[in-house]
């Protein structure tokens, strides 16, 4: 019989960790109670990348909460007779966006294109007035721009700070931040992309289908390669690694 968690669990995926979680927004809430930490969402594709790069493997290693985001992680925990929901990270950031804008958090966003930050800080404004935006900035500044921009982001004093740089940029910069950090960091890909119009996210019926990746490539077909990680990561589950 398959078990159902109750309680967060840590548990590992081709030997990469993941949390079950009832509810990955409370688990989220608590953590932000407690003091904040890195929030990962882990993919397939990010666990695959994770096994090859060290820095990113180190970044989820030391995270305080990784969500089972893409239904590949979601298969591979059921083999293990864990049966999870898929928890999207672009649902939690928003729900965790909600939450800041009802407790008054302070909350920093980091990343996407200039004009993709700024159609997301007026969409925001109209659909979450109460939201403090404390900080933002684009993510594709000068190399030399990023200490003070982040000297300016932890004098800001966040307790929610969403990044969008990509894997694995965005998790090992995040960690990068060490314990000068406090609040919740969370790394949230093409969100911001997706929240200002500018993107679309699969329709429902293609995640129900788990073809979510389908939609992913056929939008950006560029991805192929990286997405050439979809079967690896299944074929190494299946040999039971
Ligand atoms: N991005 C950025 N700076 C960079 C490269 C990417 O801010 O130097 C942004 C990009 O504009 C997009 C996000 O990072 O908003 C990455 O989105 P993607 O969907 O590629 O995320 P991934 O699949 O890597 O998580």
């Amino acid at each position: 019989m398959a078990t159902i968690a109750t309680q967060p669990q840590r548990t590992r995926v081709l030997g990469v960790p993941v949390h079950v979680c009832p509810d990955v927004l409370a688990a989220a809430i608590d953590l932000q109670r407690g003091g904040g930490g890195q929030i990962v969402t882990l993919n397939a594709e990010m666990t695959m990348a994770a096994l090859a790069d060290p820095a990113l493997g180190a970044a989820i290693e030391a995270a305080s909460l990784v969500i089972p985001d893409g239904s590949g992680v979601v298969w591979a925990l059921g083999r293990q007779r864990l049966r999870v929901r898929r928890s999207p990270g672009i649902e939690l950031a928003w729900s965790l966006l909600e939450t800041a804008a009802q407790q008054g958090w302070r909350v920093a966003l980091v990343g996407a294109s200039a004009p993709v930050m700024d159609q997301l800080a007026a969409r925001l404004k109209a659909r979450l007035p109460a939201l403090q935006l404390v900080f933002r900035a684009h993510g594709y500044q000068r190399p030399d721009a990023w200490p003070e921009l982040e000297r300016q982001l932890l004098a800001s004093r966040p307790d929610l700070v969403l990044v969008a740089l990509g894997v694995p940029r965005q998790e090992t910069w995040i960690a990068a931040q060490g314990n000068r950090r406090r609040g919740l960091w969370m790394g949230v890909g093409g969100s911001f992309d997706v929240w200002a119009g500018v993107k679309q996210r699969a329709p429902g019926w293609m995640s129900s289908l788990q073809i979510e990746w389908l939609y992913r490539l056929l939008q950006e077909p560029q991805r192929w390669r990286r997405m050439l990680a979809l079967p690896a990561f299944a074929w190494a589950v299946l040999k039971g690694g």
